[in-house]
């Protein structure tokens, strides 16, 4: 199965437990077409004039847009007392770049920025689908390590040595009573129903066909391919946390510090994540999305406009989450200290290990899924990134860590490219962020580059060709028989 998923990923050392996918459209750069009505416009998100399309919560509308509390970007931060204690400040940079990210103290190289938690997070359904079991709250492996290694090499009999070092605690897991659907722990089943699974509780109609949440996941499932990047459960969940607070104006607030686009960008993003053959689902999705979960306080998210800004909305904001107890396992055994020859033996254990896995399931794969990160998304895009993301926890908390000393009143960014494409040529890294996040980098590295032909590498153009030349039929005949 999933050779065609697999094909897609590279295997990139620094990226096993990590697959950026897509993170906020914002801009470290020149907005390419002079879009600057995109923040003027009050957008789809933002706290905007009255009328804008989402902006729902009676505190927003009207309101400048960063009179949204500040306070509420920095509440989702893990393990600290409150903004003051992060070294980092919002600051509205200019109505075309949008919000960034600054140093209000200096922060040394390897020191963690921030940890956050996502405001909602969500497997892809593929992803779930595949037999990656996750979390449904915080995407943590579920499988322990050696279970991992033995479906994924397909020998049942595979035993992986240290098995103290995996983490995975399956005494400590649980399952919603009605449904059955299940978490590493008491205290996620406990979130997961305080937050939103009450409203998405499907009880015993789990696996009914009929049921209207398995008609959207259906229905999402035939027209988002792997590799995924996005899902419709991440809208879900938005939309069951409103409804299930008390504070719906607090929530609604929250979803609107996300970026702003005009409707043509909107559509750019839905065409990208649905492709050529299935930008006209996106009324049966907002019929399915509707029947299964209508809300009269956000009946605006429902028309198609509103549909459309929140389709966008998860697309260019959802942060890849990778989770993987075999890729835990690994970077613990890089950990111990062994005696030379142990160590020798171990390492030549685990790189017959990868490929066995390559070659029974092509690549190496983790648990994957989306969420949306608020404080997060307020960083830019740099080809020459001062500061990384990264899931060390091997679930959804998101460490920011310095790649380099960054003084105070430097703009923090990250890369929204993983490593491998940063080290592609200034054409094709601009073609992904144009592609995929609809701006033109002018970061430090790409001015200097900017003098240089228009060169790909000839690796690159295979790929390109590649990536292009396939009909998308049977690249899709081969997803769908595969299942
Ligand atoms: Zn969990
Ligand atoms: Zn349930
Ligand atoms: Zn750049």
């Amino acid at each position: 199965m999933a050779t065609k998923i697999q094909a897609k990923l590279h295997r990139c050392k620094s990226t096993k437990t990590t697959r950026p996918t897509r993170t906020s459209l914002k801009h470290s750069c020149e907005n390419p077409r002079g879009l600057t009505d995109t923040h003027a416009e009050g957008g789809a998100f933002g706290a905007g004039p009255p009328g804008s399309r989402l902006g729902q919560g009676s505190e927003g509308r009207g309101t400048p847009k960063m009179a949204a509390s500040m306070c509420d970007v920095f509440s989702f931060c893990v393990g600290v007392a409150g903004p003051a204690r992060i070294p980092v400040e919002v600051r509205f940079v200019s109505s075309a770049k949008g919000k960034g990210l600054f140093a209000t103290q200096l922060i040394r190289k390897g020191e963690t920025v921030f940890v956050e938690r996502p405001l909602v997070a969500a497997q892809f359904l593929w992803n779930a689908l595949y037999r990656y079991r996750a979390c449904d709250h915080c995407l943590r492996a579920l499988e322990k390590a050696e279970e991992n290694a033995q479906r994924l090499t397909g020998k049942p009999g595979q035993v992986l040595p240290h098995p103290e070092l995996c983490t995975v605690r399956q005494d400590l897991h649980q399952s919603c009573p009605h449904c059955r659907v299940t978490y590493c722990s008491a205290e996620c089943r406990l979130a997961a129903a305080e937050q939103y699974h009450q409203i998405l509780c499907p009880g015993p109609s789990q696996d009914d066909p009929a049921h209207p949440l398995n008609k959207l996941q259906e229905a999402w499932r035939s027209v988002h391919y792997p590799p995924e990047t996005a899902s419709i459960m991440l809208m879900a969940r938005m939309v069951a946390t409103v409804k299930q607070a008390k504070d719906k104006d607090r929530w609604i607030r929250l979803f609107s510090q996300f970026c702003n686009k005009t409707a043509n960008e909107e559509e750019e993003i839905v065409h990208k994540l649905l492709g050529d053959k299935f930008k006209g689902q996106l009324e049966l999705l907002r019929r399915l999305f509707t029947e299964a979960l209508y809300e009269e306080a956000l009946s605006q998210w429902f028309t198609p406009d509103g549909f459309r800004s929140l389709f966008a909305l998860v697309g260019t904001n959802g942060q890849g989450i990778g989770t993987s107890s075999l890729s835990q396992w690994v970077h613990a055994c890089d950990a111990l200290e062994l005696k030379p020859q142990d160590r020798e033996q171990l390492d030549t254990f685990i790189d017959q290990l990868y490929k066995d896995i390559e070659a029974a399931t092509g690549e190496f794969l983790n648990c994957e899924g989306s969420g949306l990160f608020v404080l997060q998304s307020c960083c830019n895009h740099s080809c020459v990134p001062n500061a990384e993301t990264s899931f060390p926890e091997n679930n959804f908390l998101l460490h920011v860590t310095a790649l380099e000393d960054i003084k105070p009143g430097e703009e923090i960014c990250i890369s929204y490219l993983d490593c491998c494409q940063r080290e592609r040529s200034r054409h094709s890294r601009h073609k992904i962020l144009r592609e995929n996040y609809l701006f033109v980098c002018s970061c430090p590295k790409c001015l200097a580059e900017a003098d240089e032909p228009n060169m790909t590498s000839e690796e690159e153009e295979e790929e390109e060709e590649e990536e292009e030349g396939e009909p998308e039929d049977a690249e899709l005949g081969d997803e769908m028989t595969d299942v």
